[in-house]
């Protein structure tokens, strides 16, 4: 401190003083007691919570401010530079004598770009620091706001990066090596107020900017180390420029454009030269027109209440206002509007009239171009009526058309529309329905007679919940008080805002559709019924058959015994032609009666061993088998089924393959199982005769044989039996064959579970 200011502050009160410093001071006394003002504590604070002067400074700056303490102390003013650890930038530490204490004056130095940046930023000018290639180094807040890039965008990227979209006024590209930063660092010149587009990213649009490029050398260097990169954001002041050079030029040609006529006239209404502007226009001379042949300039038809308006005007001292076609000097006529208005003395007298004369042509050509728009856009209005009402027109006929009933409902769930379909369906009129609660009126009852609550209505569910419902029974109430069945679908309409606004119900009358399946019920037991008793009846008429037949068969036995070598030939023969036929009959009975029974007896179905049916099958087969046949399998699986049943459906099967085997062949089976889903699929394969594609499925139906029983014998019920055998079981059996060259039958079964 030197000695002049000691002096001009030694009045103050020290403590004072030291309080309104805005650096961090600190007073250190002789006996090691230090005093600090509120900005020290202040700083200090931030660094360590109770932390004292010291805290400020790395360790090696702390020797050295004590050493400028010390020396302050010992009278000698110091300064040293120091390190703090709250800031980048380094601190200046002034140590002076004070009252044989010492005081400590921290003066923080800020980073002389974090200042520019900042003071950059207070005047939304943009800055970037840019380094020799180009590189953005440091930017401003400003920068990011102007290019619409944050600072992590800006940090790193160059101006020749190709992403930045660059315009020069004319709107031709921009590129990166003209960037003033560029040019400034190729030159080593600033660079001033170079105007450039830059298409900015969030508002999606172009932004004009005011470049300049400062280059920083480094001392004794020519090559420049960094350049920085100022630029402020131009687009409206551009944008105001145009726009006011624009409305400039408009009022230019306007002004240019109207030709304008001043005139003056007499108190009495005299129109008395010189009129320049007015001879100008008319050609008239000021015989012509003075002091009111000006009328004769005016087009025939408009002067008698031109001259009417004026004479008023003169007469009342009113202002002249009016509109009349002058004849131009060329012979054509202007619209022109004419003004005046008197100019008075002091007294209140009038010295002349002052008025002007301003070509209408373009002003009504405007009002009538208005006027035009106006009436095309009447005509399009009326068009779009038409439209809708038209749309309209065609919505109400599909309605009305539609045979389904459809309700229109508002949120409270009252009709506000019904087609005539669902009024006739519920025997309303259609405006009987418009405006009653659709619920109260219609759906107010279950079909048993219990109330249909609204809290169970899917329709006011639907209302309230927005979401749409299909019912596909339920009833309606007709007007006379019987039930309608119904089936519906409700959909819920909304607002603009998306909120539930009503509902279309979408209604059919199910009555028809009801009582066809009704119908169609009936059908199906009445027919299961007849089954039945037909059933019953095989099994009833083959079971009594056998008894008379057994009589016949024993008497004819009887009779062939008893008269053994009595008879004739002839009546031999013909007890021998009886015998067979009974024989035959038997069989025939038995195998109706085979049929008849089958799935009469309802075993709970259990797993089978397909090769344990097989087994039994042969057994029952040994007979053809002992006669040259082969019968093979590769059956592992298992069924659901019954046993017995099963093994008569192989028998037969197997026992057909072993028939039907080509003359002088011995007959050859093979029978396979394999799995198919949660059936097994069984394959009954012989080398036989085969079977014609006509009769694949003939073969099945029962007493159906295909060859006289002379070459083969049998009922024609096997196959019969082994259908019914299988679709008992719920299965299917069907054939692929081809004749001469052999059978398959192949019969679907319900799989039993593995071994
Ligand atoms: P049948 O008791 O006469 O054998 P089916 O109902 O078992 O009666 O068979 C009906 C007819 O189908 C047979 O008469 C025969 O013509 C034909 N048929 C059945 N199985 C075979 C087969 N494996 N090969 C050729 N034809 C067959």
């Amino acid at each position: 401190m030197s000695a002049v200011q000691g002096e001009a502050f030694a009045g103050l009160d020290a403590a004072a003083l030291l309080a309104a410093l805005p650096d961090p001071v600190a007073l250190l006394r002789p006996d090691g007691t230090v005093t600090l003002n509120a900005a020290a504590h202040e700083r200090i604070a931030r660094v360590s919570p109770g932390g004292d002067w010291n805290a400020l400074f790395d360790d090696a700056s702390v020797q050295a401010v004590r050493g400028a303490a010390q020396q302050a102390l010992a009278g000698q003013s110091a300064q040293v530079t120091a390190r703090l650890l709250d800031t980048v930038a380094p601190a200046l530490v002034t140590a002076a004598p004070a009252g044989g204490g010492a005081l400590l004056h921290l003066h923080a130095a800020r980073d002389p770009l974090e200042v520019a940046l900042e003071l950059m930023d207070s005047l939304r000018l943009g800055m970037a620091v840019q380094a020799p290639d180009g590189r953005i180094l440091h930017a401003n807040r400003a920068a990011e706001a102007i290019l619409g890039l944050s600072q992590d965008q800006l940090r790193g990227r160059a101006s020749v990066d190709p992403r930045w979209q660059a315009i020069h006024p004319d709107g031709s590209p921009f590129p990166g090596e003209q960037h003033p930063a560029m040019q400034a660092l190729a030159t080593g010149e600033p660079q001033h107020h170079v105007p450039m587009g830059i298409f900015h990213p969030h508002s999606e649009s172009w932004r004009w900017l005011d470049v300049s490029a400062i280059p920083r050398l480094a001392p004794g260097r020519t090559q420049p180390k960094q350049v920085t990169a100022v630029f402020t954001d131009v687009t409206e002041l551009r944008a105001a420029q145009s726009a006011l050079g624009r409305s400039e030029q408009r009022f230019r040609s306007l002004v240019q454009a109207t030709a304008q006529v001043v005139w003056t006239a007499r108190p009495d209404g005299a129109f008395m030269p010189p009129q320049p502007d007015w001879e100008a226009f008319t050609g008239q001379t000021p015989e012509q027109y003075s002091p009111d042949g000006w009328v004769l300039a005016l087009h025939p038809e408009d002067r008698a209440h031109a001259q009417a308006a004026w004479q008023r005007a003169t007469r009342e001292h009113t202002g002249y206002r009016t509109e009349y076609r002058v004849r131009r000097a060329d012979g054509q006529y202007v619209a022109m509007e004419a003004r005046g208005v008197p100019v008075r003395g002091e007294q209140g007298e009038i010295l002349e009239w002052v008025g002007t004369n301003t070509d209408v042509t373009e002003l009504h050509a405007a009002r009538q171009s208005l006027l035009d728009a106006n009436a095309a856009l009447e005509a399009r209005v009326q068009a779009r009526t038409a439209e809708l009402a038209e749309v309209t027109r065609f919505s109400t006929l599909l309605l009305t058309a539609a045979g389904e009933g459809i309700f229109g409902l508002d949120a409270a769930g009252v009709t506000t529309f019904a087609n005539p379909a669902a009024a006739r369906m519920l025997g309303y009129s259609v405006e009987h329905m418009i405006g009653q609660k659709q619920h109260a009126l219609v759906h107010h009852h279950h079909e048993d007679g219990r109330p249909y609550l609204l809290a169970e209505c899917p329709i006011h569910q639907t209302l309230v919940d927005g979401v749409a419902r299909r019912r596909e029974r339920d009833v309606m109430w007709h007007a006379s008080g019987r039930a309608v069945p119904v089936g519906y679908v409700v959909t819920p309409t909304h607002t603009a805002g998306g909120e539930v606004s009503g509902a279309v119900v979408m209604v059919q009358d199910i009555t028809e559709r009801e009582q066809a399946r009704a119908q169609l019920h009936e059908m199906i037991e009445n027919l299961e019924r007849s089954n039945q008793d037909l059933e019953q009846f095989a099994y009833v008429a083959s079971h009594d058959l056998q008894e008379p037949l057994r009589t016949i068969g024993s008497y004819t036995e009887l009779l062939a015994r008893r008269y053994a070598g009595q008879l004739d030939d002839r009546a031999g023969q013909y007890l021998q032609f009886t015998q067979a036929a009974v024989e035959r009959m038997r069989s025939l009975i038995q195998d109706l009666l085979t049929f008849a029974r089958t799935g009469r007896q309802d075993a709970p179905p259990v797993p089978v061993a397909l090769n344990d049916l097989m087994q039994a099958t042969a057994a029952n087969l040994q007979g053809s088998l002992q006669g040259g046949g082969t019968l093979s399998w590769d059956t592992p699986h298992r069924v659901l089924g019954q046993g017995s049943l099963l093994t008569q459906l192989l028998t037969n099967l197997v026992g057909n393959g072993l028939k039907f085997h080509a003359p002088g062949e011995a007959p050859r089976v093979h029978v396979s199982s394999a799995q198919a889903g949660a059936f097994v699929h069984l394959q009954v394969r012989d080398h036989g005769i085969g079977i014609a594609p006509d009769h694949h499925a003939r073969v099945f139906e029962i007493f159906q044989r295909l060859h006289h029983r002379d070459t083969f014998a049998g009922n024609g019920m096997g196959l019969a039996i082994c259908r019914k055998i299988a679709e008992h079981h719920g299965g299917r059996i069907w054939v692929e064959s081809v004749p001469g060259q052999g059978s398959t039958f192949h019969v679907l079964l319900p799989g039993g579970p593995t071994p």
